[in-house]
């Protein structure tokens, strides 16, 4: 089933000329609202009769997270205060945190883009929907929760933390669908674990998981503990919340709601703009926000929009999966290095648990990393007792990440549960050297 139909498949002339009309409008209305736009354009001697179609978006400038921060806290929003009705603030861990502000208008496409999202993933009016991220200034927790009341199923604001209640409301009222960050659902499986519960007991069938980036292998994974079929869900908050893109039922990259967010792929050192299929920096224009609009936003996430028709029906270009952000790019003795390759490596061998962490430290002015992974239970209980048996798995391990990220790491395994738990976005690296 397809939410709206009309525009998730339109043909990609109709796409391309309703965009072109959007940016039109937007550029104009950013250009009387927004001095910090007006004087960008001005000083590129651009006017908005420059900007006729959706090609003309090329030149457009920029805009950073670091714009945001200079122009905090409402130097980016258009509309007046008695316009806007819902403010957010993102996390912000470094500096000042980006606020964003919704008019009535935003908040409703916000829900229609949650709401196709949710129909994609096969949730319907029957189903008994948990929202387990995090209620409050974060966009993921009312962001999912007003998609649910869209679309008309049962939504439980279970938001984090509670975990064992929370399963046991699982159980008894038969929640068959949930929204949460990945690794708070492999947490629930653990808990799970603990509590008894199997998966024959819950009916858990639809998970909505996005917020942190994630694997193939962690959807296996999920998918085979909670027995549910696992969705990804994208959106940032300065471009909206959750569902700026979603998965259909191939899960084969993410649809964007490209009628309301425009997006490019460019290369983050050059800023030129790259094809489709090639893996970059995605940016995203609004094209129809009026409480922040933003132009040609950086988000700093790593992915490539992918070619071709999806054999859903939906027309919408799709993005793959995120790979990395160019912020979490570590340059580690010279050599990038991201995460999630880490990640492909720990989870391509049996024995370890999707739960590690990245320590970097300057050691005589030599950088240094330290992989922890923690082990699974089955592995852990067998290895125990033998010190060789450990040390053998450990330099395995050492020897691949090797291999994949050109640069030796220092393993050290843990046992299970013991590498600390985030209910929201997990913590993967911990940078000594910057304090
Ligand atoms: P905050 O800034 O408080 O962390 P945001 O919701 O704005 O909260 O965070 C948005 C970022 O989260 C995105 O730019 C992206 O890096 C990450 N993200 C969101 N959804 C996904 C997803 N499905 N896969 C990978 N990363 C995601
Ligand atoms: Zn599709």
């Amino acid at each position: 089933m397809i939410w709206n139909p009309n525009k998730e498949r339109m043909s990609r002339d109709e796409m391309s000329e309703l965009q072109g009309r959007r940016l039109r409008k937007v550029v104009e209305y950013v250009y009387h609202h927004v001095p910090f736009y007006r004087n960008k354009l001005q000083a590129m001697d651009l006017t908005p009769e420059d900007i006729r179609t959706i090609e003309d978006i090329k030149r457009l400038p920029f805009t950073t997270k670091q714009d945001l921060r200079d122009n905090y806290p409402f130097g980016l929003q258009a509309a007046p205060q008695s316009e806007i009705i819902r403010i957010h603030a993102s996390s912000g861990t470094t500096g000042n945190p980006t606020i964003v502000g919704y008019t009535q208008k935003d908040i409703g496409i916000w829900k229609e883009c949650m709401a196709r999202s949710l129909t994609a993933y096969g949730v319907r009016r029957s189903d008994i929907f948990s929202v387990s991220y995090g209620y409050g200034l974060f966009t993921g927790g009312l962001g999912a929760h007003n998609g649910v009341e869209t679309v008309g199923a049962s939504v439980v604001p279970a938001s984090t933390g509670n975990t064992e209640k929370h399963l046991k409301l699982i159980r008894d009222l038969g929640i068959t669908g949930i929204a949460c960050t990945p690794s708070y659902a492999l947490y629930l499986a653990e808990t799970m674990d603990k509590m008894g519960i199997t998966k024959d007991q819950i009916k858990l069938r639809v998970g909505a998981f996005g917020a942190e980036p994630w694997t193939e292998h962690m959807r296996t994974e999920i998918q085979d503990r909670l027995g549910l079929k696992a969705y990804n869900l994208y959106g940032l908050s300065e471009i909206m919340g959750p569902s700026v893109s979603y998965e259909c039922q191939q899960q084969h990259g993410s649809h964007i709601c490209e009628d309301h967010f425009y997006p490019e792929i460019i290369n983050p050192i050059t800023h030129e703009s790259l094809p489709a299929g090639e893996t970059g920096e995605l940016v995203f224009t609004t094209l129809t926000k009026e409480g922040m609009p933003l132009l040609r936003y950086r988000t700093r996430d790593l992915c490539a929009l992918l070619p071709g028709v999806c054999e859903c029906g939906r027309t919408s270009v799709r993005m793959s999966r995120i790979e990395g952000r160019s912020d979490d790019m570590l340059i580690i003795r010279g050599i990038n290095v991201f995460p999630s390759q880490v990640e492909s490596v720990v989870l391509s061998m049996e024995e370890f648990a999707p739960r590690y962490l990245l320590i970097v430290d300057r050691i005589n002015n030599l950088d240094t990393l330290q992989v922890q992974v923690e082990m699974r239970q089955e592995h852990f209980t067998s290895l125990f007792d033998t010190p060789a048996a450990i040390d053998a798995l450990e330099k395995k391990l050492a020897a691949k990440l090797k291999s994949v990220l050109s640069i030796s790491a220092k393993v050290m395994l843990k046992a299970p549960g013991t590498i600390e738990r985030s209910q929201g976005k997990s913590v993967r690296v911990i940078d000594k050297r910057k304090l």
